[in-house]
């Protein structure tokens, strides 16, 4: 009988902050339309948990993470939309809909799938004033996010290994990765040294002697490199996420499976979980506002033929400009390889060489490797030779 008084007296709250009765799944529709127009979010990905449901969406780059008190959140939500969308989750679990919202056409996509602890769903909502939301805070681009996405998605289980001679890179991949991939639900793994990065509004959890066995829901669990030689622990631990990710500082992906070896996982394990392994490296291209062509000397010459580049590429040499602020230095791209294990792969792993796992490798990437995509730059005068490591 108070309601019309409540109502009027209520601060305008936040919609998630309400938990006095079950939401309405009609109106929690219109709240994630709303915020996709308002705040450009392209992807929602909600998760339910037991008690609670996870709302997770990336505004400017940068991960939210809201939790919504309701056991049955998405199944509410999936009987809603299937009215609106009149047709129901099929066996490809998509649904596809068009939907007019403060007169704004939004264009639908909907997928679910089932997790551990119930449903997960993501919407995909794309609307003209919604230019999709590229990676600001980060050095990725959203077509490579998307083409690891893609990749790991074609994965519906096994280990994937992300490796990096940069912590901060790795780091980048975190938002776009976490609560956007489905099969990314089972947690990422990351290894690292010393230095603990946090992850803001990420649930993390680290593991070491003292901390023992996680059993938790946390979305990141942080191993610490220094102290956890604890060979139970680590392979229990990817037992237990038998999907998982794996982040690792290392120069290459054999040096990284060497590196995961030397802490007694085992190779045999590692062999047959492995699917697919992601390296990523920033290029430095040269600035091309003060880049001059020069003719390569006795030394550049011979470490041209070791590398096999063509001995008639012309190399650039940027002194500094004010538009590159005198450092010589001109835009940073990024290099990705992407590499699904093969058998030859699984072998090698199992010989536990880091010679034969790198060249395994090479022969599966061949012109992908990063150091052939770091090679043609170089052909290209667009980067130092110096660069070849
Ligand atoms: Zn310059």
């Amino acid at each position: 009988m108070h309601k019309t008084n409540m109502a009027a007296q209520a601060p305008a709250e936040p919609f998630y902050a309400r938990n006095d009765e079950s939401p309405d799944a009609a109106s929690h529709f219109h709240q994630l339309l709303d915020d996709a127009i308002d705040q450009k979010v392209r992807t929602i990905h909600l998760q339910q948990e037991t008690a609670f449901c996870r709302v997770r969406k990336r505004i400017k780059g940068k991960l939210d993470e809201a939790r919504v008190d309701s056991p049955t959140l998405i199944s509410e939500l999936i009987a809603e939309l299937e009215k609106i969308s009149s047709s129901t989750f099929g066996t490809i679990d998509t649904l596809t809909f068009d939907v007019v919202h403060r007169n704004v056409e939004c264009h639908i996509v909907c997928q679910s799938c089932p997790t551990t602890t119930g449903m997960a769903l993501t919407l995909e909502i794309n609307h003209p004033t919604n230019i999709p939301e590229i990676l600001e805070q980060t050095t990725l681009k959203a077509e490579s996010i998307d083409n690891i996405r893609q990749r790991l998605n074609s994965h519906t289980d096994g280990l994937t290994i992300v490796s990096s001679p940069s912590c901060d890179l790795l780091c980048d991949l975190y938002y776009p990765l976490l609560g956007e991939l489905q099969t990314l639900d089972s947690r990422i793994v990351s290894f690292e040294s010393s230095t603990r990065k946090h992850i803001p509004r990420v649930s993390q959890i680290s593991v070491d002697h003292a901390h023992g066995m996680p059993v938790t829901d946390a979305d990141h669990v942080f191993i610490d490199w220094q102290r956890s030689r604890d060979t139970t622990l680590l392979n229990t631990l990817l037992n237990q996420y038998s999907t998982a990710t794996v982040f690792i500082q290392a120069t290459n992906s054999a040096s990284a499976i060497r590196q995961l070896t030397d802490l007694a996982i085992s190779e045999r394990q590692l062999a047959t979980n492995l699917t697919t392994c992601i390296e990523l490296d920033h290029a430095h291209l040269i600035c091309p506002h003060c880049a001059e062509a020069h003719n390569p000397n006795g030394s550049e010459i011979r470490i041209m033929e070791q590398h096999r580049i063509k001995a008639n590429s012309t190399l650039n040499y940027a002194p500094g400009c004010d538009r590159c602020n005198y450092t010589g230095i001109g835009e940073h791209r990024l290099l990705l390889s992407l590499c699904s294990a093969s058998d030859a792969i699984r072998l090698s792993v199992e010989t536990r060489s880091t010679d034969a796992i790198a060249k395994s490798f090479d022969s599966a990437l061949k012109k992908q490797s990063i150091r052939e995509q770091r090679k043609r730059l170089i052909s290209a005068g667009q980067m130092n030779l110096q660069a070849l490591k």
